[in-house]
């Protein structure tokens, strides 16, 4: 059985460049073992992660990276089971949101910066669905 998770986090601000490149490295590398796949995107110290996978194994790496000290107000803002995957191609796609267009947030928001708290689970779904179509995911799957 196949599920989606997706949360937000706060950065601690000791969380730079390398600091991120570190995480999507080590993602990259425990995932595939796991079978599980998904994005992460960043920005300005907010993190907005998707899990797909095993219902299991997707469980028990959010825990883990819930525990993860490099972040804190760990958000579950939806987790539903899926038919087919979203992300197959990616052990963990990184978004680039610096092109990220002011009018695609202020569509889901009362102001034109990224906040999942502020809005319902089902409105960051749609405004995480609607930055895979227009944001570029960059690295290597
Ligand atoms: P190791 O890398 O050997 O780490 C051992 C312990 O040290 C773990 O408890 C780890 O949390 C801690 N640790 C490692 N590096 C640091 C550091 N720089 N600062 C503080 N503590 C540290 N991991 C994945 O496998 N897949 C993901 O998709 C994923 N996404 C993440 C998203 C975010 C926003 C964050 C903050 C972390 C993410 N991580 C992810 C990392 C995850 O939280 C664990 O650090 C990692 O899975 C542990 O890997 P490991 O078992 O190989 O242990």
């Amino acid at each position: 059985m196949l599920v989606r998770l997706m949360y937000a986090s706060r950065a601690i601000p000791a969380v730079d460049q390398d600091e991120l490149i570190a995480i999507v490295r080590k993602s990259k590398s425990n995932n595939p073992k796991l079978g599980v796949t998904g994005v992460l995107c960043f920005s300005e110290g907010i993190f907005l992660q998707a899990l797909e996978g095993g219902r299991s194994a997707v469980n028990q790496l959010y825990n883990r990276i819930a525990a993860d000290p490099r972040h804190t107000q760990v958000e579950l803002l939806n987790y539903s089971e899926i038919g087919e995957r979203r992300f197959a191609g990616w052990s963990m796609g990184q978004v680039n949101l610096s092109r990220l267009n002011p009018a695609l947030l202020l569509k889901y928001s009362e102001k034109p910066a990224l906040d999942p708290y502020g809005v319902s689970g089902a409105v960051s779904m749609a405004l995480f669905e609607e930055l895979m179509a227009t944001a570029s995911v960059v690295g290597q799957p």
